[in-house]
Parts: structure tokens; C-alpha cells; sequence
């Protein structure tokens, strides 16, 4: 099976094993911090391929992502995540809510990754491409000097 891994599941603490056909982008792995996240990642390599989605399937996760109001909530990873399963026809492992609605309304498969001994909570927060500036919640452009805001993820551990 064909399966597309968002930031969310490797921030969950999923790795890829022989068991299906993993896929990702490059601004996915770019997301991941933490050098033993990283490296654990890398040491399963193999079972991993790393893809780009056309243009033309961005345009069309961005459309669908502006009709069914989950625009604000993607980030450009995210968008890339959804047009690539859907570019592939793979299904998506996500955490991500926006994402799996939008998924739902392109009819693209999608599954929840959830640890079984860790949970890790994922909190988004907002970072300024300018000033550097970090908020809770997203804006159209940055508050203090009217740059773009980018997402990124924020892990909490919590150990059952
Ligand atoms: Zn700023």
C-alpha cells in the first residue's frame, strides 16, 4: 500500500517499516528537528522515497483547501502532503485535522498515527519569515512588520 507520511505522524513518533510503500516531501523532512528524530528516520531510508507533487495538484489541494475553509489552518508542507497522495493515489497518515478534511472531500484515503506507548501532543505555532516573531495563532501577515507567517510544529511528550 502506498502511503503518504505527514509532519504530524513523525512528530507522533511513527517510523517507516517494510510493511508499506512510504512516501513524503522534502519540506516534510526539512520540518523534522531533533537530531535523533532525524537520524532514526534516515536509518529506515530505504523504506521511505522522497517525492515533489506537480504544480498542477497543489493548485488543485489549494482550491479545494480554499472551498472547504481549511486554507488558514495548512501550511505550504501541508498543502504538498495532500497533492502528492492525491498525485499518487496513496493514502495519507495524518494527525492533522485541516488535512484530513480536505482529504475527505478529495476523496483521498487517510489514517490517524497514534502511538501506543507515547503520546506526543502536537501544538502549532506560527513563526514570522521577516521579523522572527513567534505567535500562537495564524494571521493573514505578521502583526509587528507585515511578513508571512509560516506553521510550525511544536512537540510536547507526554508518557502514558
Ligand atoms: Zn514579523
Amino acid at each position: 500500500m502506498k502511503i503518504v507520511v505527514d509532519s504530524s505522524s513523525f512528530f507522533s513518533g511513527f517510523l517507516p517499516d517494510a510493511n508499506n510503500e512510504y512516501f513524503t516531501t522534502e519540506s516534510v523532512i526539512e520540518e523534522i528537528r531533533g537530531k535523533r528524530m532525524k537520524s532514526e528516520i534516515e536509518m529506515r531510508s530505504t523504506f521511505l522515497h522522497i517525492m515533489e507533487p506537480n504544480p498542477d495538484n497543489i493548485l488543485m489541494v489549494k482550491n479545494m483547501a480554499k472551498k472547504t475553509g481549511d486554507i488558514e489552518q495548512l501550511s505550504e508542507t501541508d498543502v504538498e502532503v495532500i497533492a502528492l497522495a492525491s498525485q499518487i493515489s496513496a493514502s495519507i497518515l495524518t494527525n492533522d485535522l485541516a488535512i484530513q478534511n480536505v482529504c475527505r472531500e478529495m476523496k483521498i484515503d487517510y489514517e490517524s498515527y497514534k502511538s501506543k506507548k507515547i503520546k506526543n501532543e502536537i501544538i502549532w505555532k506560527y513563526k514570522c519569515g521577516g521579523c522572527g516573531k513567534v505567535y500562537d495563532k495564524n494571521y493573514k501577515e505578521c502583526p509587528h512588520c507585515g511578513n508571512n507567517l509560516k506553521k510550525f510544529p511544536v512537540k510536547i511528550k507526554v508518557i502514558r
